[in-house]
C-alpha cells in the first residue's frame, strides 16, 4: 500500500470468526477492528511493509471477540490509541483489557485528524455501543459497517454516497435455517440486533445516491453463507444505474484482500478472480466464473 494513497482499505481477514482491516488515510495507517491474532495482523502488515509501530491507532467497532480478540496482545507489544465509543471502551475495560490510551467517539459527531474526517454512527447490534464509520479525505468517501441487526436512517445517511463501501453480507436465509446452529443462535442472528442477511445488503445498495465505485462485502458467516451466494444475491440489482460500474469484492476469512483505493483509476473490465493477495487475473463472464472456480481461496472480484 503506497504511502501517497489518499484513502484506501485492505481487509487482512473478514468473516464471522474474525475481522481486521488496514486503512490508509493520507499516509496515516489505522486498523479497523483487531479480531484476528496479533501474529496474523503483523503478517498482514508486513505484506504491506508495515509494522505495528507504523500505525496511528486502532478503531474498534464493538466489543465482540471477532472484532477484538487480537487487541490485548497488540497493545502489550505496541502502545497505540484505541479509538472507539465510550460504551465499547467501558466494556473492554470491564473484561480486563489494559488500554492505556483511548480516544472516544460519539456517534453522529464528526471529528477531523490531519485532513481526514471521521463520522462514527450507531449500529443496531447486541454489543455495548457499536459503531460504523464514514471516512472522508480529499473528496473521497469510505464507509464501513458490519454486525448490523437492521437498517436505520442513520446507516443510510452515512453510507449511501460512498466511493468505497464495506458492508456486511452475513448470511443466506435458507442456509441459516438449515445449518447446525441451535435455535437461539439462529434467532439472535436474524433478530433486530443481530446480523444483516444477504438480502439485507440490497436494502442499502438499491438506494445509493450516486454510482458506487467499489463494494466490499464483508463479515460472511462460515456456517450459513458462501461467496457464491453473496454474489448471486446481488445479480438481482446489478442493473440499477448506480451499480452498473461497481467493482464488487468479497472479503474472505483466511485470505487478505487486495487494497482498494478511492483515488485509483477504475478498471473498465474488472471481472477478476484472484487466488492470491495480488490482483491478477482470470477474466471470465460473471456466471461462467462462478461455475468454474471450485473454491474461493482468495479474494473475489466481480463487476
Ligand atoms: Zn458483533
Ligand atoms: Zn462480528
Amino acid at each position: 500500500m503506497a504511502k501517497d494513497t489518499q484513502l484506501s482499505i485492505k481487509f487482512l481477514g473478514s468473516g464471522s470468526k474474525g475481522n481486521c482491516a488496514l486503512i490508509n488515510a493520507g499516509g496515516r495507517f489505522y486498523l479497523f477492528d483487531a479480531g484476528l491474532s496479533r501474529k496474523k495482523i503483523e503478517k498482514g502488515l508486513a505484506e504491506e511493509r508495515l509494522s505495528l509501530s507504523d500505525l496511528d491507532g486502532i478503531f474498534i467497532s464493538h466489543d465482540h471477540g471477532d472484532h477484538v480478540c487480537g487487541l490485548e496482545k497488540i497493545l502489550k507489544k505496541q502502545k497505540l490509541p484505541v479509538i472507539t465509543s465510550q460504551g465499547t471502551y467501558n466494556s473492554l475495560v470491564s473484561k480486563g483489557f489494559d488500554i492505556s490510551e483511548a480516544i472516544f467517539l460519539k456517534p453522529d459527531r464528526e471529528f477531523e485528524f490531519d485532513g481526514t474526517r471521521f463520522w462514527p454512527f450507531s449500529i443496531p447490534h447486541d454489543a455495548a455501543e457499536p459503531i460504523g464509520m464514514r471516512i472522508e479525505r480529499s473528496g473521497n468517501i469510505l464507509g464501513i459497517a458490519s454486525d448490523i441487526g437492521h437498517l436505520t436512517p442513520s446507516i443510510f445517511a452515512h453510507l449511501s454516497d460512498c466511493d468505497i463501501l464495506c458492508l456486511e453480507s452475513n448470511y443466506d436465509e435458507e442456509m441459516l435455517a438449515g445449518c447446525s446452529y441451535p435455535f437461539w443462535l439462529k434467532s439472535r442472528i436474524r433478530g433486530p440486533l443481530g446480523h444483516l442477511a444477504n438480502s439485507g445488503t440490497r436494502g442499502i445498495l438499491s438506494r445509493l445516491k450516486k454510482p458506487l465505485k467499489n463494494l466490499f462485502l464483508i463479515h460472511l458467516s462460515q456456517e450459513s453463507n458462501t461467496p457464491e451466494l453473496v454474489l448471486e444475491n446481488l445479480e438481482i440489482i446489478r442493473k440499477i444505474e448506480n451499480l452498473r460500474e461497481t467493482q464488487i469484492l468479497v472479503a474472505l476469512q483466511n485470505e487478505p484482500s487486495v487494497t482498494v483505493s478511492a483515488a485509483a483509476q477504475q478498471n473498465k473490465v474488472p471481472r477478476v478472480v484472484s487466488d492470491t493477495s495480488s490482483l491478477s487475473v482470470v477474466l471470465k463472464p460473471f456466471q461462467q466464473r462462478l461455475s468454474t472456480v471450485p473454491e474461493f481461496a482468495g479474494l473475489i472480484v466481480a463487476a
